[in-house]
């Protein structure tokens, strides 16, 4: 028969093939954003532990790092089946930890989290070298990527699964051991995806998991000298501190992003009005991906602005998670919404009108409720227009041509994704090769991507270096290696 599988315990930690007790008797508890309750305790962790994880980690590199591609990526294809297998388990995991709501979205969440593994155990297998000339003909060159060893991967609470997995496991088809460390306030999901993976046959020490706080534990796997590579995945705080922590190690760091959204004068507004239910609304706007900036042409604002609200009104239903008929949960944390709070209260106290929302939402079992927002007359000093609020808000600013657009859009300094909308794709195409964004979407959401396709932040911005999707992040934790044959 097979295990149960339950999120309501107190974890260890991941070490070597096993779950062991942390060298730390501190714990974390989990506590469900949607009913205030205690869900399950994690260990918080130390640098002990971390010690312990980089060492069965190394030790396990270089027979993992050797084995065909083929065994690897049946490894991985086994987990991705474990996990399909435990959609239902891990979905209602996720939304009791995370607070998005099953139905619309946690479900997706695991289905795309099976979607890495696979397509991590695919791009193994097909990744290859050249045999590039020689300036003499005497010899013969191999050129081939090779894994980088250990990889450390750090990962947020938006999207618990799949923020983790979209490195570590291609970070692992590509022959490296890990080492995950959740976020602390989802970390009990995490722990349960874990025990559910793991089962897939991994050799003891090819992957570990240590749950704590990342000053703590984060902290030390940047630093450790037996780490050589790190993918990050969080704020553009943190991520400074990470660059510079692991420094002469191999990075990717996927950061921040502010999402602008804009609609020109020719768009279809109700495909646009459309759209951003999903791109404010999606995760309760906690999404890297999130619109979080709207540049509405000044001609079709108010016909917009209306389209929006009674969209939002009809389509956004917030409350329980676990409800069928809700569209939007909780946030996931107190300071998740402590920013929202500040950011809507800096944007009317500058002068933005208050549309809708603006509040936590009374009645309900925890005060992480944050309402559907929206708000006008918005400006660029505003906290809302110029920093990252990661909750469901729809600011509002008016434009009066695409080249206010662009240089507002660029002006911020973030460059992960954007998007416009118009009639036109001539138009919409130069406004894609204008603005400092590492992917656009010409009539579409901000919060559409393809997890197949290199994504990330452009370079020289504020979100972020390096690309994950598909052999992109394969790439990113492997190196060439060249050999000279003298015949
Ligand atoms: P965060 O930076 O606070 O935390 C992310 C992770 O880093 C957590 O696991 C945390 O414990 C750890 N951490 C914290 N301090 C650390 C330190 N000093 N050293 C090492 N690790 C440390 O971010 P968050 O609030 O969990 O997540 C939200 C942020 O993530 C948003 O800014 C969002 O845009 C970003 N994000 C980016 C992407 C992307 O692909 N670009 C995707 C999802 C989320």
């Amino acid at each position: 028969m097979a295990a149960q599988h339950e999120l309501g315990r107190d974890w260890g930690i991941y070490i070597d093939g096993q779950w062991q007790s942390s060298s730390s008797i501190d714990r974390i508890q989990s506590i469900s954003p949607s009913s205030g309750k205690v869900i399950a305790t994690v260990s918080r962790g130390n640098t002990a532990d971390i010690d312990r994880a980089v060492g069965a980690a190394r030790r396990a590199s270089k027979a993992w790092a050797s084995a065909s591609p083929f065994y690897r990526a049946e490894v991985m294809i086994k987990a991705s089946q474990l996990i399909a297998d435990e959609r239902d388990t891990l979905a209602r995991a996720l939304t009791d930890d995370q607070g998005k709501p099953l139905v619309k979205e946690a479900y997706d969440e695991v289905d795309e989290l099976v979607l890495y593994f696979s397509m991590a155990a695919e791009d193994a297998k097909r990744q290859s070298g050249t045999m590039p000339h020689s300036v003499d003909p005497t010899r013969r060159v191999l050129q081939y990527r090779v894994p980088l060893g250990v990889v450390g991967v750090i990962s947020p609470w938006n999207w618990p699964y799949t923020m983790g997995a979209e490195v570590f496991a291609p970070a692992l088809a590509a022959g490296n051991s890990v080492i995950w460390i959740p976020a602390p306030s989802t970390a009990a999901c995490s722990a349960l995806l874990v025990e559910v993976f793991v089962e897939a046959g991994f050799p003891e020490g090819v992957f570990n998991f240590v749950t704590g706080l990342g000053a703590e534990v984060g902290d030390a796997l940047c630093a450790h000298p037996g780490v050589d590579g790190i993918g990050f995945v969080g704020s553009v705080a943190t991520g400074e501190k990470i660059a510079y922590r692991a420094a002469g190690k191999k990075q990717i760091l996927e950061l921040g992003g502010n999402g602008p959204f804009v609609v020109l004068e020719d768009a279809d507004l109700e495909k646009a009005a459309r759209a951003v239910m999903d791109a404010s609304f999606l995760c309760a706007g906690q999404s890297c991906t999130a619109g979080e900036l709207f540049l509405v042409h000044k001609g079709v604002k108010e016909e917009f602005l209306e389209m929006v609200v009674s969209m939002t009104k009809e389509s956004i239903n917030l409350g329980d998670p676990f409800s069928p008929e809700t569209t939007m949960g909780p946030l996931n944390n107190e300071a998740c919404a402590d920013k929202f709070d500040e950011h809507v209260g800096d944007a009317v106290a500058k002068g933005a009108r208050l549309v809708q929302g603006g509040k936590r939402e009374g009645g309900l079992p925890t005060t992480l409720y944050a309402q559907a927002t929206i708000l006008d007359s918005v400006s660029p000093d505003m906290l809302i227009a110029s920093s990252e609020t990661f909750g469901p808000v729809v600011p509002i600013l008016e434009i009066s041509s695409d080249q206010e657009a662009i240089s507002l859009v660029n002006r911020f300094g973030f460059g992960l994704t954007s998007a416009v909308f118009t009639t036109d794709l001539a138009r919409g195409l130069a406004y894609a090769e204008s603005v400092e964004a590492g992917w656009v979407n010409v009539n579409a959401s901000t919060n559409l991507w393809e997890s197949h396709l290199p994504f990330g932040g452009r370079s020289g911005t504020l979100s972020g270096r390096g690309r994950v999707g598909g052999t992109s992040v394969l790439e990113a934790f492997s190196e060439p290696k060249v050999v000279i044959l003298q015949l």
